[in-house]
């Protein structure tokens, strides 16, 4: 992205324009519709939050905020057979990070007694009918968009004859998939939700909290308005897809005449360089593409987290992706554009080397060490400091030496001057190569009078990183990057896999050296590795091999 653009995004903030959901909310308190705003956000606990996620929560939770009202969380646990506490943990666990917290958290599965005693009302007022058909069947007799359906021939049982077998089938006397409850509609529905929903099914997988005592769950249309309706929830927000079932949303609530929610859709996120739903996350994780839920590379919550995203830098982003009534796909550069501008406000600085070569400074006294200052964050010249040592033999990186350099190069060449970084200058007088010609020593002097602090300052063009060799302190770092090459992973060819598209050098693990006050650091927030990136401690990490994840570069440099 142009720099312009970004400071046009970056300047949009406070000012801006109320959203389309601002607006209704705002209406809605004006009109007296509502008295105080309840949102919620109802994760299936099948899986790990992602960024998509992120969004939403974002966007709940900050609408109620927003207008003084609350959220709930609501696991939407209607299918046992996917469903587990380990992801109700991590999902609990991921909002608290982000920094938000629920009014009251509630279950689907808390509502069970209740959403069944209005099926059986609903069987009751005839608008619904147990259906011995095979799913298969059912399918095939909903016809298509230009042809009616075909009318199950269990349509018309007796009331009587209905709830008796819908009792049987929470007691367990039905096989999986023998018996469904559907509501009784409209066979010849313009929207193929209304030809005669299911309503329940039978599924014999014990359920993570109500065990075994449910062997029917409702199915996602009933259930979820009927949950945002006992709750008391006034504006359900969710992804563009719902919006073909928000006239059955309401018709559920309208038959059974309860408290009316309203369901408002906005367009999911969907970023570039990455695939977001958890069926897709799951097979990575589960065929071992990645290293976990949480490697990294995933575009998961504790994935950008253990790489070193903050919550502030995905709020941040929340906010300048907005919300939109149209789906679109928003470039990942914009989420890196904001962890680099909250780090860059309060993230440490330490110098590494991670492509090391060693140079040696002529006629520095053999053992001397000086110790020189250096601010933990330029953007506080005058605040906490840390102390660098200098012994004369330092490693710098590789590339900033060049032999036969171009002429705007303004880093380490034969004959030329260069700053390393708090210390002296230095000026290269000799290359020591192997047999193979590759540099090994690199045979500087330095003039003893450029001393940060120590007299008159002396500028040249050109100032690199270095860390002393005998202080250093080995490093594990991974060069995390994007983990697919596709910008756009939602339209690749037919005939391909989202997999084939999964970059090879996502993460490349390499070995690096850092002056030693890197260690002291306590700051809990990634690190700046000056002129490199940002960079955060990986909870593989020991005292013998501390482990860094690079979090983002310090520009956007990614080669198409
Ligand atoms: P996935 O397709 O990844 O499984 P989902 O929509 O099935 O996602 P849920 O657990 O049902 O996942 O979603 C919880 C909430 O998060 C829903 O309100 C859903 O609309 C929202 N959500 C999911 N993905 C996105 C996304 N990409 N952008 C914005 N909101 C999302
Ligand atoms: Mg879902």
């Amino acid at each position: 992205m142009e720099d312009s653009k970004k400071e046009e995004i970056k300047n949009e903030g406070e000012g801006r324009s109320l959203n389309f959901l601002e607006e209704i909310i705002e209406d809605d308190l004006k009109t007296g519709r509502v008295k105080s705003v309840l949102t919620r956000f109802p994760p299936e606990p099948n899986g790990y939050l992602h960024l998509g996620h992120a969004k939403s929560i974002c966007l709940n939770f900050g609408l109620a905020k927003k207008y003084g009202g609350k959220t709930n969380i609501r696991f939407d646990d209607t299918n046992p057979t996917k469903e587990s506490v380990e992801y109700v943990d991590s999902i609990k666990n991921d909002i608290k990070w982000l920094g938000f917290e629920w009014a009251n958290e509630r279950y689907a599965s808390d509502y069970f007694q209740q959403l069944y005693d209005w099926a059986v009302e609903m069987i009751k007022k005839g608008l619904a009918y147990v259906d011995d058909q095979t799913l298969e069947e059912i399918r095939e007799n909903r016809g298509t968009v230009s042809k009616p359906g075909t009318p199950s021939p269990y349509r018309d049982r007796s009331v009587e004859e209905n709830l008796k077998l819908f009792r049987e089938m929470k007691e367990g006397k039905y096989k999986e998939g023998e018996k469904v409850l559907r509501a009784k509609i409209d066979m010849a529905n313009p929207n193929m939700l209304f030809r005669d929903p299911i309503m329940y099914r039978i599924n014999f997988t014990p359920h993570h909290r109500t065990g075994t005592k449910w062997c029917i769950y409702p199915m996602y249309d009933y259930a979820h308005g009927e949950s945002d309706s006992i709750e008391g929830i006034t504006h359900s927000i969710c992804t563009l897809e719902f919006d073909v079932h928000r006239p059955l949303y309401n018709w559920f609530i309208e038959q059974l005449g309860i408290f009316h929610s309203h369901q408002y859709e906005f367009a999911r996120l969907n970023l570039t360089y990455t695939v977001m739903s958890k069926r897709k996350l799951l097979e990575l994780v589960k065929n071992n593409y990645v290293r976990g839920w949480d490697d990294p590379r995933m575009p998961t919550i504790c994935g950008i987290r253990r790489r070193g995203y903050t919550p502030e830098s995905l709020k941040m982003f929340a906010d300048k992706v907005g919300v939109a009534k149209r789906d679109n796909i928003i470039d990942l550069s914009l989420l890196e554009w904001c962890v680099r501008e909250d780090l860059n406000a309060r993230s440490n600085r330490y110098m590494t080397v991670l492509d090391p070569v060693m140079v040696e400074i002529e006629g520095w006294e053999q053992g001397k060490v000086e110790w020189f200052e250096a601010p933990l964050n330029p953007a506080a010249p005058d605040g906490p400091k840390r102390k660098v040592p200098f012994d004369g033999t330092v490693y710098i990186e590789r590339d900033d030496f060049m032999e036969n350099p171009p002429k705007k190069y303004f880093r380490l060449q034969p004959g030329g001057e260069v700053r390393l970084k708090y210390a002296y200058i230095i000026k290269c007088k000799e290359v020591v190569k192997d047999a193979d010609g590759k540099i090994t020593k690199i045979i500087c002097t330095y003039d003893p009078t450029s001393k940060p602090g120590g007299g008159a300052w002396r500028s040249v063009k050109g100032t690199i990183h270095w860390v002393s060799i005998a202080a250093a302190k080995k490093l594990e770092v991974r060069l995390v990057d994007r983990l697919f090459t596709e910008p756009d992973m939602g339209s690749i060819p037919e005939d391909k896999d989202y997999k084939d598209y999964l970059n090879p050098d996502s993460m490349k693990v390499i070995g690096g050296y850092a002056e030693p006050a890197l260690s002291e650091d306590k700051s809990g927030v990634a690190v700046q590795f000056e002129r490199l990136g940002y960079f955060f401690k990986d909870t593989d990490s020991t005292t013998e091999n501390p482990v860094y994840n690079r979090t983002v570069t310090l520009r956007d440099n990614f080669k198409k």
